[in-house]
Formats: structure tokens, sequence, C-alpha cells
């Protein structure tokens, strides 16, 4: 185990440019951007520990943000990487990308090559086992009878959750093609492609010298966050609403937790949440988390983004 000391969480503020139906409507470009880490609306200033204007490229944001992370999973830190913000604001842009295209492939996809290109470097000695978790949903866990356990370590995974073990970065792309093919999608006014559900990601590896026998375990974690917008605006009703308030809490548990953690504190409310039973072991002590705050840059959503930064704030 690492030293808790060394437990980092880092908050990092991505901003999409305006999309054509915005420049058609006539929005207004509302951030202004200070230095590499703060941005600025209607006047106030809100830090993170980098900021990314609407041009950064998907390999720029990798380099900046993910690449590291994966240095220190390989060298055996648990770790996690979320995205959090509007529906429509870049999560799925930042996490995913274009899965098959080189150039707008996002975190996920680059992640799984570097980790394969580190494993086909080492010498043959080292033997890796990857595992992979279908992507799962927060509808899932709570309406079907997948349910989260403890296993005798005390270490929280997901009853009835599909694992495999994976060869290749097209593997790892198989399943979660696959697993989007599953995901079951609540319409909603703001975006029909937009599923009001989180989308978690996991990656566990093990290395183990053949001659040594020495181990090495690690996971990392991958969250496309549900969409933080307030109910209203999407005119959601019936089981829709009630999955957005039950969003809503998993939310602000996780908000509770970072804040917790970022804090120093004794106490982390991980039992609260679902999901920050599922991340405990990699939001803690041996790992590395980053937020990504993911906003649109438009005056028609400055309500939202302003409560969005406010959320990465408080991880501060
Ligand atoms: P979310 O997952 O938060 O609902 P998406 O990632 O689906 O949002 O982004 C909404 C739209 O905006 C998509 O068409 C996406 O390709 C585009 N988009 C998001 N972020 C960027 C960006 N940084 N640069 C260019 N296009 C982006
Ligand atoms: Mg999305």
């Amino acid at each position: 185990m690492a030293d808790p000391a060394e437990c980092s969480i880092k908050v990092v503020c991505r901003f999409r440019p305006l999309n054509k139906s915005e420049v058609a409507r006539g929005d207004k470009y509302i951030p202004k951007f200070q230095g590499e880490d703060c941005v600025h609306i209607a006047g106030k200033p809100y830090y993170f520990d980098r900021v990314f204007q609407s041009n950064t490229t998907q390999v720029q944001f990798y380099n900046a943000v993910a690449q590291k992370i994966v240095k220190d999973v390989l060298g055996g830190y648990n770790g996690t990487i979320f995205a959090y913000g509007q529906t429509s604001s870049g999560k799925t842009h930042t996490m995913e990308g274009k899965l098959h295209d080189g150039d707008m492939m996002g975190i996920i996809p680059r992640i799984v090559g570097d980790i394969f290109n580190y494993i086909y470097s080492m010498d043959e000695n080292l033997e890796f086992h990857i595992k992979v978790g279908h992507p799962f949903h927060q509808e899932l866990i709570t309406k079907t009878n997948l349910s989260v356990h403890e296993d005798k370590n005390r270490v929280p995974y997901v009853k009835g959750c599909t694992e495999r073990f994976v060869c290749s970065p097209d593997e790892v792309m198989d399943a979660i093609d696959e697993g989007k093919n599953n995901r079951s999608v609540a319409v909603t006014n703001m975006n029909e492609h937009s599923s009001r559900s989180h989308s978690i990601f996991q990656i566990n590896i093990k290395q183990e010298h053949t001659q040594t026998e020495q181990k090495l375990t690690s996971k990392l974690y991958l969250v496309d966050l549900a969409g933080s917008e307030k109910v209203g605006k999407t005119g959601a009703e019936g089981t829709v609403l009630d999955e957005a308030k039950m969003i809503n809490k998993s939310l602000s548990s996780l908000g509770n937790v970072i804040s917790a953690l970022a804090e120093g504190s004794n106490y982390v409310p991980y039992r609260d949440s679902k999901m920050t039973r599922i991340l405990q072991d990699s939001l803690g002590g041996n790992c590395r988390t980053t937020m990504v705050i993911c906003c649109s840059p438009s005056s028609f959503n400055d309500a939202e983004t302003r409560s969005t930064l406010l959320f990465g704030q408080r991880a501060k």
C-alpha cells in the first residue's frame, strides 16, 4: 500500500466550442480564460489545476491529464477519472470520443493503447493479466438485481457485472461497443442521445514476474457521469424524474466524498451511494483521482455552467 499522503485529487476544467445551433441562435461565448488555471464567468474567477480552452485537441488533453495516471496505474496505484457536467457539455467526447478514430479518440482508447504498448515493451518474464469490466450503469445497479457486495478483503464489487480478460486494444473496444449496445436509453428533450445514467468502465491489471514471483495489482475506473443538469430543464416526468432525482443524489454524494478527501477529513461518506461504494478503493489512500469538469461556453447554459464550476471548486 502506498503512503496515504501521496493520494492526490486533481480537478481540471474543459470547455467545448459553441456548436452550430448555438451559433445560429446567436448565443454568446461566455468564458474568459486567464493563464493556465483560471476561467472567468461574468467577471467571477474559478480556479482549477488546469483549465482547457475550447480549441484543446484530444491528444493535447490526454497528454496533459491522463498520461501520467496510466504510468501510476502500471506502477501499482489505483486510479479514477471522472467526467462531470451537464448533458452535451463534452463528457463522452472527453472520455470516449470516437473510439476508432486516431485523432478524435478520447481518454479511454488512448489509455488502453498506452497500457498495451507498455505491456508489449516489457520483457517476457513479466506476465500481464488485463481484465475489463463491461460498462454498467446506475439504473442497472438499482433496477435489476445487480447489487454491491464486498469480498473477503472488504473490497466492493458488483455481482452480476460481466467481466472478461482481454489480450489487445481491439478486444477492449469490442467490450465497450457491446456495453453501449446493451445500454438502455432514457430519452430527454435536451439531447435525444443522452442517457441519464453513469457509465463506469473498469480496467484491472495484474502483473506477475515469472522468476521472482513478484506481483502487482491495480485498477483504473473511467467514469462518464450522468448529466448534472437540473431536472426542470429537461422536462422529465414519472420514471425519468425519479431516475433524475436518484442521479442527482448520487452526484451530490460523489461531491461530498471528493471534498472530504480533498480536505483530508477523517470521515469520508463512501457508503452514501452505490457508486461511491464501488469506487471506494480507487478514491482513497492508494489512488490517483482526477475530476474533469466539462462545460458549455454558451450564454444559454450560463446557470448550469456556473453550478458545474462550483461543483468542481468544492473538490479543490
Ligand atoms: P455529453 O457526453 O456531456 O452529453 P458529448 O460529449 O456527447 O456531451 O458532446 C456533445 C457534442 O459536442 C458532441 O457532438 C461532441 O462531439 C461535441 N463536443 C464536445 N466536446 C467537444 C470539444 N472539446 N471539441 C469539439 N466538439 C466537442
Ligand atoms: Mg454523453
